[in-house]
């Protein structure tokens, strides 16, 4: 019988991810996937900045802003019911670089380029493997492995043994229905956010009229170009519509030259989902906000955008509710992705949260794959123990985005711009609510017994990424993301030590207290791979010439002030970069950092390091689950 290490069920978001993630770690998976190929639809068009950083991680930071999306600009909370250029009561600014990890706060993305971005990753790696057409139609277990049952795309049925089982086979896969629902698995209702409505969400495709093809249009006598027209009526940033009578969200996707629009809209009770999404009822909610009153431009009579110049690729209902299964491994079978947990549409959360899943289960599996590993299923509870963690924030974001837009009351809707609207008057509270969801910091676990990393020595809290430059390298080099030195594809450890440089003595006291380093950790951290940063900007030079001598190794933070658009290309504007982030949140010098970026250990001297690195080989051996 075939045998492979880990089987995933489903190649979306999260499954391809996932294959992705184990192959940088070198352990052998198929991925079992339905269709034939990449679903077309666009169906998820935001991604947080922590699914932007595990795009990176994977590998494909290049094609970010090149083929699968743009920044996704402000997020603007309006009222109005028919003009999308209403000043906004809010504003979320996710231009800025201020969340922590190195990058803008959303890109709006094209679901299936994306996808296909994650396959080109996999099919690079020997390790993985995709067979499309193949259905997954039967698990089995015993006390060593897993048996996948398939159905090939010739109609062949067969076999695979593993490990383990990840299903990434989204809301209403075969795994949590057909398997582990028996077993006790349900996906329930979150209970502090019972929401649970009918939308329907349209993609359009815009071809901006010209005046050889809609000669009687208004605007030209005006001077008006086509990409000005496309820019009137369809404009940039993200719209949150928070309109009592028709709560709606709206915006540009993909990149700028894709022209692609996405507008949601929430039914009403005793609206039929089916007739709601059918073009004439589409045309009645959305094109109050396509008519632009003839006094906008002088005119007498409203310019109205040409309907011809819209191509319907989707107009589907769609009910969106808050809902996550209360076991997400059960055995030798794990949950992840859609499978695991479902989000309203207000958060953008649905694809960041798989991507989570799948770069926190990866270095697991690979743990949990070595010969002579028992503990999984402690691993595993502690994975999702951890998930469950962080779903309950980001879900605390979409609900504060999902409150604001679905508030019904008027009197509540006009206290809350008010109230709003006063607080906007003092800079630095405007500043602080353009945040948004990043006024919390960034993303820190609750300790409870059995959760990778050290409580008492700042363990399990997110690990920031700034920009830097190799020692020595010319001014006009392009920075590196702190990511990418420190998990660097040759090194050869899951786990990685960063050694923070501030003073003089760092550097000997460094070399001092990483002797031994090798042996504490049972060869989980290597001397040779640890990473230098100097991040304290004063003593940059001072610590540049003593550190001449680990050079390759290390690394000096890149500030705002080296900000040059001719050798950043690639990079977005550094608009809230602050280079010393890293250091402001990091209290140890030693910090050892795990594969999912965040923090196992901050130690400050050599009796800590010692410590954590025993505790941490204690860890991977499963001794310490
Ligand atoms: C209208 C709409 C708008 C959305 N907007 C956003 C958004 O803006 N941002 C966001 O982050 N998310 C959004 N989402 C949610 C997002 O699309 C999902 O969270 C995401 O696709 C989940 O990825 P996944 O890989 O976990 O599951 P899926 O994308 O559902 O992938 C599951 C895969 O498993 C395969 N599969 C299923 N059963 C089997 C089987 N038996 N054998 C083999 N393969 C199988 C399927 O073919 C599929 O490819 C939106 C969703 C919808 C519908």
């Amino acid at each position: 019988m075939e045998t492979i290490e880990v089987v995933i069920c489903g190649c979306g978001p999260t499954g391809a991810m996932l294959s992705a993630y184990l192959g940088q770690l070198g352990v052998q998976n198929i991925v079992l996937e339905r269709e034939l190929d990449i679903t077309t639809d666009p169906r998820g068009i935001a991604l947080d900045e922590d699914g932007i950083r595990l795009l990176q991680g994977v590998g494909i930071y290049d094609k970010i802003f090149t083929e699968i999306g743009q920044k996704m600009g402000y997020f603007n909370f309006i009222t109005s019911s028919n003009d999308l250029h209403a000043t906004p009561f809010l504003r979320f600014n996710n231009n800025t670089i201020e969340g922590g990890t190195g990058h803008p706060g959303f890109i709006c993305h094209k679901q299936p380029v994306m996808e296909k971005c994650l396959r080109n990753e996999i099919a690079s790696h020997e390790s993985c493997e995709l067979r499309c057409g193949a259905v997954v139609d039967g698990i089995e277990e015993d006390e060593n492995w897993v048996y996948v049952s398939y159905v090939d795309q010739d109609g062949n049925q067969k076999k695979i043994r593993a490990k383990f089982l990840a299903a990434a086979d989204g809301k209403t896969g075969f795994t949590r229905k057909k398997y582990l629902e028996a077993k006790g698995v349900s996906m329930e209702k979150d209970l502090k956010f019972r929401y649970e409505e009918a939308w329907v969400a349209l993609n359009w495709k815009i071809t901006p009229p010209t005046q050889e093809t809609h000669p009687d249009f208004p605007l030209w006598r005006l001077g008006y170009k086509p990409e000005q027209v496309y820019d009137e009526f369809f404009p940039k940033d993200f719209r949150f519509i928070c309109n009592p009578d028709r709560p709606s969200v709206c915006g540009r996707f993909g990149l700028c030259t894709d022209r692609l629009w996405r507008f949601e809209y929430v039914l009403k009770p005793g609206e039929d989902p089916v007739a709601m999404a059918e073009y004439e009822n589409v045309k009645k909610v959305v094109f109050p906000y396509l008519t632009h009153p003839g006094k906008r431009y002088n005119l007498t009579r409203d310019v109205v955008f040409p309907e011809d110049c819209i191509e319907v690729i989707r107009s589907r209902p769609f009910t969106f509710s808050a809902r996550s299964c209360n076991i997400w491994a059960l055995g030798r079978v794990i949950l992840c992705g859609d499978a695991a947990h479902v989000f309203p549409p207000f958060g953008g959360q649905g694809i960041a949260s798989g991507f989570r899943d799948a770069n926190s289960l990866a270095w697991r599996l690979a743990i949990a794959c070595r010969p002579g590993f028992t503990q999984y299923e402690a691993l595993l509870s502690a994975w999702y123990v951890e998930r469950k963690q962080q779903l309950e924030s980001s879900l605390a974001a979409t609900i504060v985005n999902g409150n604001m837009c679905n508030e019904r009351s008027k009197v509540k809707i006009f206290l809350r711009n008010w109230y709003l609207w006063l607080l906007q008057l003092i800079p630095s509270w405007k500043h602080w609510l353009e945040l948004g969801p990043r006024q919390n910091g960034m993303t820190k676990y609750n300790y409870t017994p059995g959760l990778p990393f050290l409580p008492d020595l700042g363990g399990g809290a997110a690990f920031p990424q700034v920009l830097c430059k190799p020692l020595g390298a010319p001014e006009k080099m392009k920075p590196l993301f702190t990511d990418d030195v420190i998990f660097h594809p040759k090194k050869s450890t899951l786990f990685q030590l960063v050694v923070l440089l501030d003073s003089e003595g760092d550097l000997q006291r460094a070399s001092h207290d990483l002797a031994g380093l090798e042996r504490d950790s049972a060869g989980e951290l290597r001397q040779e791979e640890v990473t230098y940063i100097i991040s304290n900007q004063v003593k940059r030079d001072q610590l540049a010439h003593q550190s001449s001598g680990y050079q390759g190794s290390t690394f000096r933070v890149v500030c705002v002030s080296e900000y040059d658009p001719s050798c950043w290309d690639g990079l977005p504007e550094p608009i809230g970069y602050d280079g010393l982030r890293m250091r402001k949140e990091v209290s140890g010098k030693y910090v050892i950092v795990r594969p999912d970026r965040f923090i196992f250990a901050m130690c400050q001297g050599k009796e800590d390091l010692q410590r954590a690195s025993q505790s941490l080989a204690r860890l991977v051996s499963g001794e310490e689950l």
